[in-house]
């Protein structure tokens, strides 16, 4: 009677649900099997009898009539910053490499405990610091649509980054939902790359307890799916406010904003989007955009066009400045947070465990990080010191309130985080609820042309679309919506919307998905 299954259909009979349950964490387990030593997207997986066992005791929940959540029994994968007992937790670099937790991350403990079954933990840029995925310890990952033939590094495609393993592994059906990172577009980009849907929340909205820090003030929980529903299930569930992060959005906050995201999300329940205002953000439109990725924007634009929304243009003035705002406030947070991988308490101790010379500092870091995450180190040190510090990083953080400014200027409803007075000063532009821009500037380069920028900071051109969301701590979900006439690699598309409004964008989300 039940044909397909999906994620949230509670009302099915428990034998039927179990059938397709077990079918699917065994499919998923058969897909990493026969395809994770060619696509590279997990670096650990759990053992077939732990598998079982999970698998078991859902099914036992579901024929009690008593599932935890409509996550129950449903395989997942999480990215490797995150903390997990089960599983080590290496942040794809040899600085951690036997590291395993002792504690689970919030995050994946509310999946825990809502029946998921965690099936491994997925390849990454070292310490979330990439947008290709080719900086990792334990090698790149490669694009789901490079076919089934073992890939080479020149001819092939990257899965994007940081979260690059956890989108291929949803595409590849290792999983239903995985967890990603995204700090400045790392759920987002590979998303787009690999032809699945990447949720940013709001930050704050997801509890950042147990995920190993790239750059506090932009780390956000991300989520990656094969649609927006399974995103909008899993967003449920740990959506949760957590005491043990500072960081995450009181509860007084959240049910504020919460009674009016709810309000705007039953107006778009349906396909029906006539009173939405759609803004198009004309600095988005840069040189580096591709042909295909221009044409996907204006077949976006017209859907949402078709179903009754209203499309404007907008100005965001401050964008071209979001970069280098980016890449230096996002160094010199991350120069701080890895200084604690010292050999002398964590990570990885170069030479004789039980002593310590003079270099035993140097020579640590430099056995245990990769060339990219020494780089951003030194440029975060940098960017710290006296002289610089005036210079560069205190106008990258105000450039940061620019950028937010902006988004205030141009969104309908004011931002929940500042008082009514404030708000007051707004510009009387032309405003929209949410924004439509793409979300790279191109479709999955190869494994070469990422390996081969120039320059290293020419790759940090590929985050251009979405670092500014980021800095302005809003949510912000990639849509897979085309496909490139050349190779065939998907293309996504991005909307974003006022922070806090986390469920009416995933609504929207949803219509620009079944458009086709
Ligand atoms: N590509 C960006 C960077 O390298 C974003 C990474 C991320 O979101 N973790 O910083």
């Amino acid at each position: 009677m039940i044909a397909v299954h999906r994620l949230g259909v509670a009302r099915i009979s428990s034998a039927s649900a179990n059938l397709r349950r077990n079918h699917t964490w065994s499919q998923c387990f058969d897909a990493i099997q026969s395809r994770n030593p060619t696509y590279n997207a997990l670096i650990s997986v759990q053992s077939r009898s732990a598998l079982e066992q999970s698998a078991a005791a859902s099914d036992k929940r579901y024929q009690q009539g008593k599932p935890l959540s409509p996550l129950d029994g449903t395989p997942v994968v999480v990215k490797d910053n995150f903390c997990t007992t089960a599983l080590p937790t290496t942040c794809a670099s040899n600085m951690l490499k036997d590291f395993t937790s002792p504690y689970d991350a919030r995050v994946v403990q509310l999946l825990t405990d809502a029946g998921a079954i965690m099936m491994g933990k997925s390849n990454m840029d070292e310490f979330g610091m990439g947008s290709a995925n080719i900086y990792s310890e334990f090698g790149p990952v490669f694009n789901p649509l490079d076919g089934p033939k073992q890939p080479t590094l020149d001819n092939h495609r990257v899965a994007g980054g940081s979260s690059g393993g956890s989108a291929a592994a949803v595409a590849l059906g290792m999983c239903k939902i995985a967890l990603g990172s995204d700090t400045g577009g790392s759920v987002r980009l590979p998303a787009s790359y690999c032809g699945v849907v990447g949720f940013k929340p709001s930050y704050g909205r997801c509890s950042r307890n147990g995920l190993v820090a790239y750059a506090n003030s932009l780390d956000t929980v991300g989520i990656l799916s094969q649609t927006v529903d399974d995103a909008q299930t899993a967003y449920d569930v740990i959506a949760q406010y957590d005491e043990n992060d500072p960081t995450s959005m009181p509860v007084p906050l959240r049910e504020a904003v919460d009674g009016q995201d709810r309000a705007l999300a039953e107006k778009w329940s349906s396909d029906d989007l006539s009173e939405l205002v759609v803004g198009i953000p004309a600095e988005y439109y840069v040189d580096p955009l591709s042909l295909e990725v221009k044409e996907a924007w204006r077949r976006g634009i017209q859907c949402l066009k078709e179903r009754g929304a209203s499309i404007v243009s907008v100005s965001l003035p401050h964008t071209r400045f979001a970069l280098p705002a980016y890449y230096i406030i996002a160094l010199a947070e991350a120069s701080s947070n890895l200084a604690r991988f010292d050999g002398i308490r964590y990570g990885h101790r170069s030479g004789d465990k039980n002593s310590a010379d003079d270099l035993l500092y140097a020579d640590t870091r430099s056995e245990g990080f990769g060339p990219e995450v020494q780089r951003r180190i030194l440029l975060g040190t940098h960017v710290l010191t006296a002289g610089t510090y005036e210079k560069h990083f205190l106008p990258a953080q105000q450039t940061r309130r620019l950028i937010q400014r902006d988004f205030d200027d141009v969104f309908l409803s004011p931002n929940p985080l500042y008082s009514s007075k404030e708000a007051a000063a707004e510009s009387m532009g032309t405003k929209a609820h949410v924004l439509l821009t793409p979300c790279g500037i191109s479709s999955a380069p190869t494994i070469e042309e990422s390996r081969h920028s120039s320059r290293p900071v020419d790759a940090f051109v590929n985050d251009v679309m979405t670092v500014p969301a980021s800095l302005a701590g809003l949510p912000a979900i990639a849509i897979p919506f085309a496909k490139s006439s050349d190779s065939g690699y998907p293309i996504g598309l991005q909307l974003l919307s006022q922070y806090g409004h986390d469920r009416s964008l995933l609504r929207i989300a949803r219509v620009l998905s079944e458009c086709k």
